[in-house]
């Protein structure tokens, strides 16, 4: 039996396809640019030794509901999947489930629902993501589906960390609270943590790094999370690659006065121009950190935000942990930039974190381990896999429903 992963985005579906026991994948690949006249679909199809053949190809996909329907086609002529026959159950990423949902669903007509009632928090997302759900429900009307939310893990959050200093009318009537987002990532680094240190996760402290294009912190104590730098929407908490994280609120009004910039345009500005591209023009680490090698003053500075930002968030959080035992690294910048995770790590030492170059600069590929033996806190590198951790809660939750 298979599962099917689907992640349907703004404007991208990925799609991952895994043998329902060992989550090995069997097809990997992404449909972009939907919308355009160069829509693309990339895939890799894998056999026991690895990739072993990779397939592209350009087309007219109109819409995401054109796309997840030639996505199910693609899978099915080809002989991946049988309309009827193979599927134990499809998973799909749902980025917000407000606060009814605190783990994965098998959805149902409530829960669609309840997911259509949080579009307010998830404008762009939701929809899409209901659409991937929609298309698969009519397709295989007998495959269990189940819904994983990113952001479930941090519902374990107690108020104090996700209550707002905000007249409380603002909470009861309009659900003006912090939620946090990448939870999906956050909680399967946390596990492989925990399994690669041959520890139970619910003795560990942890702070996670997910630092991609988005980027956020969690502090995990116990296994469950206890605070996260993103909010109400992933627009607060660290520097990211276009969006600014946390700044004072009232540089929006000051904006709008002194600027005559409209909210909307506003909106834009502190989601898609601001950030790494906004402090030195682009948002791709790599090219930043050669800029900087080459002595470009923005790039230094944009770099130095970015890592000064980290490194007070690792000291909050280790403050309200009490004991850190892992520090983790992932997603783009956090997995392959050695540079960062020195600049974020240097200083930290007096805490118990303590960077061993030699170890941070080797070559990455797998969760490893680089800190000094010295140093309390281990210091872990661990690529993320949210396609495994929804297909693994989506295997979950059949189960548990059975
Ligand atoms: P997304 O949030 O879109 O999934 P990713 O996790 O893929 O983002 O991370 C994208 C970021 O990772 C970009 O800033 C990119 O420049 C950075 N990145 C990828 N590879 C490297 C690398 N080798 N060195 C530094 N940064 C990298």
């Amino acid at each position: 039996m298979k599962i099917l992963v689907i992640n349907s985005g703004s404007s991208s579906i990925k799609f991952r396809l895994v043998d329902a026991q060992t989550f090995y994948p069997i097809v990997n690949g992404i449909l972009e640019c939907i919308g355009t006249q160069r829509s693309k679909i990339s895939c890799s199809i894998y056999n026991e030794k690895g990739i072993h053949k990779k397939h592209e190809e350009f087309l007219l996909i109109n819409s995401h509901g054109e796309g997840v329907k030639f996505l199910v086609d693609y899978l099915h002529n080809r002989g991946f999947i049988g309309v009827f026959g193979d599927l134990a159950a499809i998973g799909h990423r749902v980025v917000h489930g407000g606060e009814w949902f605190k783990k994965s669903v098998l959805i149902t007509e409530s829960v669609i629902g309840r997911i259509r009632k949080t579009i307010p928090l998830a404008p762009i997302h939701n929809p899409a993501n209901l659409i991937g759900i929609d298309i698969c429900r009519d397709t295989f009307p007998s495959t269990p589906q189940v819904a994983v939310f990113d952001t479930a893990f941090h519902q374990s959050m107690p108020a104090k960390a996700y209550r707002y200093p905000l007249p409380e009318s603002l909470y009861s009537e309009h659900r003006v609270r912090r939620y946090g987002f990448h939870g999906t990532s956050h909680q399967y680094v946390a596990n492989r943590a925990a399994e690669f240190l041959g520890k139970p996760l619910s003795q560990l402290n942890l702070i996670t790094l997910h630092l991609g294009n988005g980027a956020s912190a969690t502090a995990i104590q116990r296994g469950r999370a206890i605070d996260t730098s993103m909010g109400l929407t992933p627009l607060e908490g660290l520097m990211m690659g276009t969006r600014c994280g946390d700044i004072d609120p009232a540089i929006i009004f000051y904006l709008a006065r002194v600027s005559g910039l409209a909210i909307d345009k506003i909106e834009t500005l502190l989601n898609q121009k601001s950030g790494l591209f906004g402090v030195c023009g682009s948002n791709d680490m790599r090219e930043i950190q050669q800029r900087f090698k080459q002595g470009d003053e923005q790039a230094k500075l944009a770099i130095e935000i970015y890592c000064y930002r980290i490194k007070k968030y690792i000291g909050a959080y280790l403050a309200i942990l009490g004991r850190l035992d892992v520090l983790v690294f992932t997603a783009g910048v956090g997995e392959n930039s050695p540079e960062v995770r020195l600049q974020v790590c240097q200083g930290l030492e007096h805490l118990g974190i303590c960077i061993v170059p030699e170890k941070n600069k080797a070559k990455i590929n797998s969760a490893t381990e680089i800190q000094n033996d010295a140093g309390a806190v281990k210091i872990m590198v661990i690529p993320t896999d949210e396609e495994t951790e929804i297909a693994q809660q989506t295997q979950a939750c059949i189960q548990n429903s059975q």
